[in-house]
């Protein structure tokens, strides 16, 4: 056994069982997210419910997996990013401390990226005065881009999975014996393969100056999600002639959530994602999968139903929306900040393990209140959509799940990593998420 990969006891999730419910599960939602709600059918599940017409796909789910127009598009799409990852400019910075006291440099060029999508669009726009055919094209096959972007995840975790035994790694402060081996996720590694597949085995795999992790949580599918709610914004001019109240506040707020992640990505350099969680299928389906063909339910459900909000529902919902945004930003901000030595005047817990606890200012009033502000930012874009069709709810829903578990987890590992300090620190800030309830 390795001094610097002990091997994993626990499993979460559920095991074995509840890893294998999960891979195979949220795919099929993502197929019926779109079964549910397409240009042919709609249902609320309440009322218009026909199985059949939900059961019957308009091609062939073969022809599907095989098309290749749609993979020759997804992987240039994919790749295409990669490498403009690599070449375009930003700055660098070290990410934390690894278990061997090693930092990993990242290039932080979220800017020139967005910047680059930006104009990109924008004379796309002006050329073919604004009926972009990209868009449309994006627009009507979202089933496609949805099978092939599970049968990518698939195969791209599988293959970060094998690359996990490559002994192959810059070198580190360790002693020479182990110079050469791979930091491997501490929960990662149970030795199971379906397990370690899912979880993620490798904590940062990387090729060359692609850091793997970092690039798919914040370019493929962040910015895939963003095209789809442009590409639904324009579908809806196109067809109704003109673009609904409910369809600018959604891609408003939606689109500042995405380039928030994109342009602060040294945010996530602190993340659990980054800092704890192995790449595995979990992170790839989620970044690739999940977040660009679930969280684009909102926006595909106003393409074809025109929901006008009005003034007043309008502004009560930026309200909400902007309260909630500023308490996710201004909590995460004041922890990184903290944790970068600034704010010494706020009080905090002296941890033996070196490392402070917050107990004051946004951290004094709950364990994760950037939780509870995100939660509430995210149920801002399900009453964008009014109260016609629960489906569109889910997303509150499964992210107040996330969340959840995330903090439980968390809880775990801190309880581990700060012992009494930890128990200490529970005294002074009771509440979990939300303040007096939770
Ligand atoms: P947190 O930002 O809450 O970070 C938890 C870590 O911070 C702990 O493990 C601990 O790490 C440290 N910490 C905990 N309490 C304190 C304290 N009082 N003072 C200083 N440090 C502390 O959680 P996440 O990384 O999970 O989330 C970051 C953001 O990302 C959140 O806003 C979350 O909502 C968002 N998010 C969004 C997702 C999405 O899909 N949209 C998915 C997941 C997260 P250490 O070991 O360093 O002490």
């Amino acid at each position: 056994m390795s001094k610097l990969n002990p091997v994993t006891k626990h499993m979460e999730f559920g095991g074995i069982t509840g890893v294998l419910s999960i891979t195979f599960g949220l795919p099929l939602l993502l197929i019926a997210f779109h079964q549910l709600i397409n240009d042919d059918y709609q249902t609320t599940l309440f009322t218009n419910f026909d199985l059949e017409k939900i059961l019957t796909f308009k091609k062939p789910l073969l022809d599907i997996c095989l098309d290749a127009q749609i993979w020759t598009y997804y992987l240039l799409w994919f790749c295409g990013l990669a490498v403009l990852d690599v070449i375009l400019p930003g700055y660098y910075k070290e990410g934390v401390e690894l278990r061997d006291g090693s930092k990993l440099t990242y290039l932080i060029n979220g800017i020139s990226i967005s910047s680059f999508l930006l104009i990109v669009l924008a004379s796309r726009f002006v050329t073919t005065e604004g009926a972009l055919p990209e868009l449309q094209f994006l627009y009507s096959h979202i089933l496609e881009f949805t099978v092939i972007s599970i049968l990518f995840s698939f195969a791209f975790s599988t293959f970060i999975y094998l690359f996990s035994f490559i002994k192959l790694r810059t070198p580190n402060k360790l002693s020479n014996d182990e110079r050469n081996e791979k930091i491997l996720a501490a929960g990662g590694n149970t030795g199971n393969v379906i397990y370690d597949w899912f979880i993620g085995r490798e904590l940062n795999p990387r090729f060359g100056p692609l850091d793997v992790k970092l690039f798919c949580e914040l370019r493929p599918g962040m910015l895939l999600w963003l095209l789809l709610n442009l590409s639904c914004m324009h579908h809806q001019w196109l067809t109704l002639g003109r673009v609904t109240d409910s369809m600018i506040l959604l891609n408003v707020m939606q689109s500042i959530y995405i380039f928030d992640g994109v342009l602060n990505e040294d945010g996530v350099l602190t993340m659990m994602d980054v800092t704890t969680d192995g790449f595995g299928y979990m992170l790839c389906f989620g970044d690739l999968s999940l977040v660009p063909f679930s969280y684009s339910v909102q926006a595909r459900y106003l393409a074809l139903n025109e929901v006008t909000l009005g003034l007043p529902l309008t502004l009560a919902i930026l309200v909400l929306g902007v309260t909630s945004f500023y308490i996710f930003k201004a909590s995460n901000n004041e922890k990184s900040a903290f944790r970068q030595g600034e704010k010494p005047h706020l009080k905090y817990i002296k941890t033996e393990r070196g490392t402070n606890l917050l107990v004051d200012s946004w951290w004094g009033v709950s364990q994760h209140p950037n939780y509870l502000g995100d939660w509430l930012y995210s149920l801002t874009w399900c009453l964008s959509t009014g109260f016609g069709n629960p489906i569109n709810y889910y997303y509150s829903l499964y992210f107040g799940s996330l969340l959840l578990h995330r903090q439980q987890r968390d809880e775990v590992k801190c309880r581990e990593k700060y012992g009494k300090d930890w128990e200490k620190y529970e005294k002074q800030v009771p509440y979990k998420i939300v303040p007096y309830v939770y």
